[in-house]
C-alpha cells in the first residue's frame, strides 16, 4: 500500500477533520512507531507502521463497506444542495470518502452498498459483468405471462438497444400485482421504464439483492450495518 500523510490517515481513521488532527499533532498526542510526530506532512505506511493517539493504537481500515436499507425520500448521491443523501444517513461515518455503488431512485427503497472502494464499485457496475439485481415491486394492473415473456425477450424502453433478458416472477396478480424482477443492467429508471413499455406503472420498488449480497431484513428502513468479512469476500 502507498504511503499516506499522517493527517489524512488520522482523518480517515475518525479523528476529525485535518484541522482537528493538526491540533492532536501539535499537542504531541500522536506517535508513529513510538516516536512523537508533530508534522502533518509526515508520511507512513498504513499496513506496517503503528500509530498511537493518546497512547491507544489506531485501527485503520483502508476500505469501508456498509449495507444501507435505503428509505424513500433520500437521493443516491454523496452531496446535494437541497436533498438528504444516502451518505448523510451513515451517521457513524468516520470516513468522509464514502459513496453509493450505483443509484436507486429517490422513491425506491432497499439494498444500497456504500463504500470508498472504487475498484469494487467499478467491478459491480461494469456493464460487462452482468451483476444481477433483484427487486420486489407492486405494479398497477394485472401482470401476466405475457409480460414475463416480453421481459425475457427484452423490451424497447426508448434506448438504442432492447433491455437484456430479465426474469419476472409473479407473486400476486390482480388489479394491483406483486412481482419480483431480476435485471443485469443498470439503466436509468430501468424497471419503471420496462413496465411503462408494457403499459403498466410501478407503484412501489424495493431492491432485495445485488449479486451475492442480499438485503438484511433485520435492518429497518434507514438503518445500516457494516458488511461482514464473508460478504466483502463474496463481492470480490
Ligand atoms: N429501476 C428503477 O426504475 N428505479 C430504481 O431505483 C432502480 C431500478
Amino acid at each position: 500500500m502507498a504511503k499516506i500523510r499522517i493527517d489524512k490517515y488520522l482523518a480517515d481513521a475518525g479523528f476529525g477533520s485535518r484541522k482537528d488532527v493538526k491540533g492532536l499533532l501539535k499537542a504531541k498526542q500522536v506517535t508513529i512507531n513510538g516516536e512523537t510526530c508533530v508534522h502533518a506532512e509526515e508520511k507512513l505506511e498504513p499496513a506496517q507502521d503503528v500509530v498511537c493517539v493518546q497512547g491507544k493504537m489506531v485501527v485503520y481500515e483502508s476500505f469501508s463497506y456498509y449495507m444501507l436499507h435505503k428509505p424513500q425520500g433520500v437521493v443516491s448521491a454523496t452531496k446535494d444542495a437541497h436533498e438528504k443523501t444516502v451518505v448523510n444517513l451513515i451517521t457513524e461515518q468516520k470516513r468522509r470518502d464514502l459513496f453509493p455503488v450505483g443509484r436507486l431512485d429517490k422513491d425506491t427503497e432497499g439494498l444500497l452498498l456504500l463504500t470508498n472502494d472504487g475498484k469494487l464499485s467499478n467491478d459491480l457496475l461494469a456493464p460487462g459483468k452482468h451483476v444481477e439485481k433483484t427487486y420486489y415491486a407492486r405494479i398497477k394492473g394485472m401482470v401476466t405471462k405475457k409480460e414475463v415473456a416480453a421481459f425475457a425477450e427484452g423490451v424497447d424502453i426508448g434506448d438504442e438497444l432492447l433491455t437484456a433478458p430479465a426474469e419476472l416472477k409473479i407473486h400476486k396478480a390482480g388489479s394491483e400485482s406483486e412481482i419480483e424482477i431480476t435485471i443485469t443492467e443498470g439503466r436509468y429508471h430501468q424497471i419503471k421504464r420496462m413496465f411503462e413499455a408494457v403499459g403498466m406503472q410501478v407503484l412501489y420498488l424495493k431492491r432485495l439483492r445485488m449479486g451475492p449480497l442480499y438485503l438484511d431484513e433485520s435492518l429497518a428502513c434507514g438503518e445500516y450495518r457494516k458488511l461482514t468479512t464473508e460478504e466483502i469476500q463474496s463481492l470480490k
